[in-house]
């Protein structure tokens, strides 16, 4: 169903890394990565994509730290962890593990890819260029989509992996430059799918609802659902939402429905994913993660209580570079 993607943007998928495994919850994989750290008998395990847009799952011995770059990554007591690859993440990212003091430090290839121009016509003009009465909005917009992704809940609900929300036609993938009504924009994080208004949304994957808004600027109708350790699901351009802010949904509840609410032509699913406010590609999540179980067809309804976040102030950079969710 993803093959509409191989000959857009995506290169082949680097076979040379034995990635492709059966759950994360299941024993270590064999085949993974290993690598015996300089400091020690250091184990460090990946499985995913070592590819811009990649999302990775990690394994430590319990009790080590780790760094991507400067930035320090929450492991779980198993030792499992997660980090992902930008856009446009650069030829070679650090990753650092200290334990009992001892600190090693391996530099990893990330491949590059390369991404197409789509050209949109058709779009709402006051969404492309925005009047200076919606600017304060789209501001406020913008924080309480960040502050949805900030959360850090030792959560393994990505673990079972992932499953497309919904079938159709993709019209639409990660990272393509995209210029809407003749005006350059910036590139286009999700992957689309293009289904009836109405068609129902499925949870690709266990979590916990952090935000349900039905009409944002650009966006419309955004839910975003978080699978924990920072990594978050984005629906966008729903007509209808069918869950709440601190819902925990299973994988294959049916959580929202299809719309071209917002900076769209037509209806259909835009479906993004982050580590934090990383962009992940879902279409190598499902690639590298795919769901192995079941999917649950129930409603679960059961309330967990939504944590209060900081406030994040957006810097005016960081609004005007800020299109979609
Ligand atoms: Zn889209």
């Amino acid at each position: 169903m993803l093959k509409g993607l191989k000959n857009s943007s995506a290169r082949p998928v680097a076979r040379h890394l034995p990635t492709r495994v059966q759950r994360w919850g299941s024993s270590i994989v064999l085949g993974c990565w290993l690598c015996i750290a300089a400091g020690g008998a250091l184990a460090l395990e990946f499985q995913g994509a070592w590819r811009q847009g990649g999302l990775l799952l990690g394994t430590v011995e319990p009790g080590t730290e780790v760094l991507l770059e400067d930035r320090a990554v929450k492991v779980a007591p198993d030792g499992r962890f997660v980090i992902a690859l930008g856009r446009d993440a650069p030829a070679q990212v650090k990753l650092t593990t200290r334990v009992s003091g001892v600190e090693s430090s391996r530099l990893f290839s990330v491949e590059r890819r390369s991404y197409d121009i789509q050209r949109v016509e058709g779009v709402p003009q006051e969404t492309v260029t925005p009047p200076e009465s919606v600017l304060d909005r789209i501001r406020e917009e913008a924080a309480l989509v960040y502050r949805a992704r900030s959360d850090n809940d030792p959560r393994l609900d990505f673990a079972g992996g992932f499953e497309m929300p919904l079938e159709g036609p993709i019209t639409g993938v990660y990272g393509s430059q995209r210029v809407y009504n003749g005006v350059p924009k910036n590139p286009h994080y999700g992957l689309d799918i293009a289904a009836p208004k109405g068609t129902l949304v499925r949870a690709p994957a266990p979590g916990i609802v952090k935000l349900a808004h039905r009409d944002m600027y650009f966006s419309g109708g955004t839910l975003i659902v978080d699978h924990g350790y920072g990594v978050t699901s984005t629906f966008i351009h729903l007509s209808d939402i069918l869950v709440n802010p601190g819902d925990r949904i299973e994988t294959g509840d049916a959580i929202a429905k299809v719309g071209a609410t917002g900076r769209a032509t037509g209806p259909h699913l835009d479906w993004r994913m982050n580590w934090f406010d990383v962009r992940v590609d879902p279409a190598l999540v499902v690639e590298y993660f795919p769901y192995q179980g079941k999917p649950y067809r129930g409603q679960s309804n059961q309330q967990t209580q939504p944590r209060e976040l900081p406030d994040k102030e957006l810097t005016q950079q960081q609004t005007a570079n800020r299109s979609l969710p």
